[in-house]
């Protein structure tokens, strides 16, 4: 069969776009615009912190796709392992004690590299499936422990948790719930202050609160720092009132921020941590529940049968063993540290675009997440009536680099992630197209 060089699949372009229009319906992506323009991009090839698209543009990938490619695109290692270990089991179940070396392997690497005493995983297929378990497992404890009516879950405003129904349901950014009707009951919201979780506990009732959920930095939400000593108190708070603490790391987690996990760079050791996306960067599609010692032993003294919970994918050997592989890439390559370096080069080139542009407000980041505010006034942090975010956005795109903006809830805020192997040069890479997409979008308003 001859295959076109311009687009190496087997159809061309344009049927692969009708087909793309007419059958894929594409996940938290605008709709209409599909039907308009078909696929922003079709990818086929990825590379470091390259993608190439169908017709051999490279872009670089400044999220990292959606914040999980931790190692950067195109690692053959993570091919072979899954080739392998595909051949050898490519599935056995985890139900009722069965186990298989993948899973086991993975769970004690997980038990090893984790704070604290979390140290027993129960294994997802992503981020929502591990926040539903969560929730569940949450309920499930408090149940065992004879409280029942110990049910409630607390979440930020502007969190995010991901789309399954008790996900959804504790997503703090409203867009995401305003998607459909109803919702799982018993979430609530608090703002980003431990005056407001103490007040919310006060009229509530500890007594009816299950657990406190929140991302260690808020990433959908535009790459929100928690305020100073945040977590401290907030963790403290739940001891007292035997509140459970979930910190969502799906994004934080493997390196993310330049440390393992999130939480070690606000010294807290959560009682449970979700993790997926990093875990396997991407190469095969896991997740997991990681639960402390103490959880542990409860669940096993005070079961009442069955642990009636899990998913069929959990502890998949082929998502394990490409886990495995990629955990020890990362330790290997010394990509944690990497992470911390090349984010405070990320921030230190934010800090320039800040002194150089009149629409620059606050720049954040910690390791390699990083955010820059888009203001129309710089002594007010005022925002533009209409948001920028979009059209720098779109201008970084003409220019190579792929990155987000986020425009909910008052936001204009342009956010990064690039996988965790950057190098120098490729940060002032994208610093530079970061500078002339702001002064090209600038002067398209004017
Ligand atoms: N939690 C957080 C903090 C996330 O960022 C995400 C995904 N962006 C999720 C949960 C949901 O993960 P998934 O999309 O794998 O279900």
């Amino acid at each position: 069969e001859v295959i076109n060089k311009a687009a190496p699949t087997k159809r061309d372009y344009e049927t692969l776009v009708e087909l793309d229009k007419k059958h894929f319906l594409h996940p938290t992506s605008p709709i209409k615009q599909q039907q308009e323009d078909g696929p922003a991009f079709i990818f086929t090839e990825g590379n470091g912190i390259y993608l190439k698209d169908i017709h051999g543009q490279e872009l670089i990938d400044g999220l990292s796709s959606l914040w999980n490619v931790n190692i950067g695109h195109g690692r053959k290692e993570l091919g072979q392992v899954a080739a392998e270990q595909m051949s050898k089991l490519a599935f056995s179940s985890t139900f009722a004690t069965f186990s298989h070396e993948p899973a086991i392997e993975l769970a004690a690497k997980i038990a090893e590299i984790t704070p604290g005493d979390l140290n027993t995983v129960f294994f997802t297929s992503g981020g929502s499936e591990s926040n539903d378990t969560a929730f569940k497992l949450v309920r499930h404890y408090w149940k065992l422990k004879g409280q029942p009516e110990k049910k409630k879950i607390v979440s930020r405003r502007k969190s995010y948790h991901g789309v399954a129904m008790g996900a959804t349901s504790a997503t703090g950014l409203q867009p995401f719930r305003d998607f459909t009707t109803s919702l799982a009951p018993d979430f609530y919201y608090v703002e980003s202050t431990p005056e407001s979780f103490r007040a919310f506990i006060e009229a509530e009732g500890a007594e009816t609160i299950a657990a406190y959920i929140s991302e260690p930095i808020q990433g959908t939400g535009g790459v929100i720092m928690p305020p100073k000593d945040y977590f401290k108190e907030i963790k403290s708070i739940c001891e007292e009132n035997n509140i459970l603490f979930i910190a969502d790391e799906v994004i934080t987690g493997f390196g993310r921020t330049g440390t393992y996990f999130g939480v070690e760079q606000f010294g807290i050791v959560p009682d449970i941590m979700s993790v997926a996306k990093g875990i396997t960067s991407g190469y095969a599609a896991l997740g997991g529940v990681i639960i402390s010692e103490k959880i542990h032993q409860d669940l096993i003294d005070l079961s009442d049968g069955l642990f009636m919970h899990g998913y069929t994918y959990s502890g998949h050997p082929t998502a394990c063993a490409v886990a495995l592989k990629n955990i020890e890439i990362i330790e290997n390559e010394g990509l944690i540290d990497n992470s911390k370096a090349m984010g405070e080069k990320m921030l230190e080139g934010f800090k320039r675009i800040q002194d150089k542009h009149e629409i620059v407000g606050e720049v954040r980041g910690l390791g390699l997440m990083g955010a820059i505010e888009i203001v129309e006034d710089k002594e007010t942090g005022e925002r533009f009536a209409e948001p920028l975010a979009p059209s720098i956005v779109a201008e970084s795109l003409k220019r190579g680099l792929i990155h987000r903006g986020v425009i909910y809830e008052g936001a204009d805020t342009l956010i990064f992630a690039p996988p965790l192997n950057i190098n120098e040069e490729e940060v002032e890479k994208m610093i530079q197209i970061i500078d002339e997409a702001i002064t090209a979008a600038k002067s398209n308003v004017k």
